[in-house]
């Protein structure tokens, strides 16, 4: 039965007007976290062809059961099995029921094989769409965010349970590996990235990849990752130190503190991404050091790690109420380390409220 008011009719009526706007008759859908958040399908198989009246889901032979129970029945879908080449019994049934319509492909996510294939083989006007159901992600409601806080809780319970086995000789490899075992223990579908484990000063590489090196005393220790709950992901950093911290260690955190505080302070309703950015970015550049922060403030975060809306210094996409962001000033010296703290927020009306409590006041040693 139809309903109005369930997410999954809100999703689609969403689609139809962003369609109307741009004139177009439908869109097939391709990008797999925008097929979970229309049809809670959580495959890694299907396309969803939606026009004003009719919303048609295609899947392979492997996924008729899961398609049967994930998508939800109050949005009316219609179920598409095709038992053998996916892509030719859609451009068939495209062809057949949609022959000199314009409709819409989302471009930035079907291969070039993909997109030759429907255009040669249907009558179909189509055209490139980019970000339709995109924008729409980036305004969550509250059952979205209820599963970003999980998934941040689940992550913030395996850094608890992982930090007392850190010490002196274990590996970067190790703390990873504890981190993505106890966040699968937690009850976590998995990580949400490939966890980051940064430690010396390999921690000054900003997307470090995790390697054997072992952690010594003095060394700071980056941890950046996440846990992914019912599709939705969170993404936390926080940095160490292993043994005692010198003053300098303790200045830097300081400051990346301050900004990360400076960035949370400038989130609210309408705010730009860039003025985000620059209030963690004035920070820095008081202290001299803009330089040494090469990346954004902080980015969206939902059904993808990385998703609208960016807080970097060119972004003039606002922010809107239930929007979740992360904050993550960080600074970066070759050859003597890096510090980075990242929350994951949401968008309030007051300004942000972060998804969890998680302790960041000062830099911390390891073992404790
Ligand atoms: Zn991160
Ligand atoms: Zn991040």
């Amino acid at each position: 039965m139809r309903s109005p008011d369930s997410p999954a009719a809100r999703r689609l009526a969403g689609v139809r007007a962003g369609l109307a706007e741009r004139q177009l008759d439908g869109l097939l859908v391709s990008h797999i976290p925008n097929l979970r958040y229309l049809t809670r399908f959580s495959g890694s198989s299907g396309w969803l062809l939606i026009d004003q009246e009719r919303a048609i889901f295609f899947t392979d032979g492997r996924y008729e059961t899961q398609a049967q129970q994930e998508l939800p029945d109050d949005a009316g879908f219609e179920l598409v099995v095709l038992r053998d080449q996916l892509l030719a019994g859609l451009a068939e049934k495209t062809a057949q029921e949609f022959a000199g319509r314009r409709l819409g492909l989302e471009v930035n996510h079907v291969a070039v094989e993909q997109w030759e294939r429907l255009r040669n083989e249907t009558s179909v006007d189509w055209r490139s769409v980019l970000g339709l159901v995109e924008e729409l992600r980036v305004q969550k409601d509250a059952g979205e965010i209820a599963l970003i806080r999980k998934a941040a809780e689940i992550a913030a319970a395996a850094l608890t349970d992982t930090l007392p086995l850190v010490q002196p000789g274990s590996r970067e490899v190790d703390i990873a590996a504890e981190l993505d075992y106890r966040m699968r223990r937690h009850g976590a579908e998995g990580s949400a990235f490939e966890t980051i484990v940064a430690s010396g000063e390999r921690s000054a590489l900003p997307h470090a990849s995790t390697s054997e090196r072992q952690i010594g005393e003095g060394d700071l220790l980056l941890v950046d990752f996440g846990a992914r709950w019912c599709g939705y992901c969170s993404d936390l950093t926080r940095t160490f130190v292993v043994g005692q911290a010198d003053t300098r260690q303790r200045e830097i955190y300081d400051l990346v503190l301050a900004a990360h505080e400076a960035a949370c302070s400038a989130l609210r309703d309408g705010a730009l991404g860039s003025e985000v950015d620059g209030a963690a970015r004035r920070c820095f550049a008081a202290a001299g050091l803009d330089e040494r922060f090469p990346h954004s403030t902080g980015h969206g975060l939902g059904l993808e790690v990385h998703e609208g809306p960016r807080l970097g210094r060119d972004s003039e996409e606002p922010l809107r109420l239930g929007t979740v962001v992360t904050v993550e000033p960080g600074l970066y010296f070759p050859e003597w380390g890096g510090i980075r703290i990242e929350d994951d927020l949401v968008v309030t009306a007051e300004g942000a409220t972060p998804l969890i409590p998680l302790e960041k006041g000062r830099l911390r040693a390891l073992p404790f």
